[in-house]
């Protein structure tokens, strides 16, 4: 059986996991960081839709519309829906594709950062021989 509890506005008992009061249609809790993700049973494509369904409280189908909807206005809906793509991470803890690009931009960056210091601001342990060429660069 579910774990259950009782909602705040209608005192009527809930499941502890709801995000809507099926009794009084409350909204019961803010955004969850945790469960903003796209890997969900109902996505059809990047799973944006359902991330954003679930987020907002709404039917997956009213996501979908929106996105559309969006789209006919200067196309809004396809700036919004890749915007999101790159924001949302796929499953609860990755990274989203955006901080993994940025990632691997900060660690170039660091990498010709050091290629480029002059030899003789470099601490101990730069190199297993302190004899790495300037311009060696791994990424
Ligand atoms: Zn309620």
């Amino acid at each position: 059986m579910d774990e259950m509890r009782r909602c705040p506005y209608c005192d009527e008992e809930i499941r502890a996991e709801a995000i809507r009061c099926r009794h009084c249609r409350s909204r019961l809790s803010a955004f969850d960081p945790g469960a903003w993700y796209r890997d969900r049973p109902d996505r059809r494509v990047a799973g944006v839709a359902a991330a954003v369904a679930q987020a907002l409280a709404v039917p997956v189908a009213a996501a979908r519309f929106g996105f559309i909807v969006l789209t006919v206005f200067h196309l809004v809906g396809v700036v919004a829906y890749v915007a999101l793509w790159l924001l949302v991470p796929f499953r609860p803890g990755d990274e989203p594709p955006f901080a993994r690009v940025v990632g691997v931009v900060r660690r170039c960056a660091a990498e010709l950062r050091d290629a480029f210091k002059p030899r003789r601001q470099r601490g101990p342990g730069s190199g297993p021989h302190g004899d790495v060429p300037a311009n060696h660069v791994t990424c």
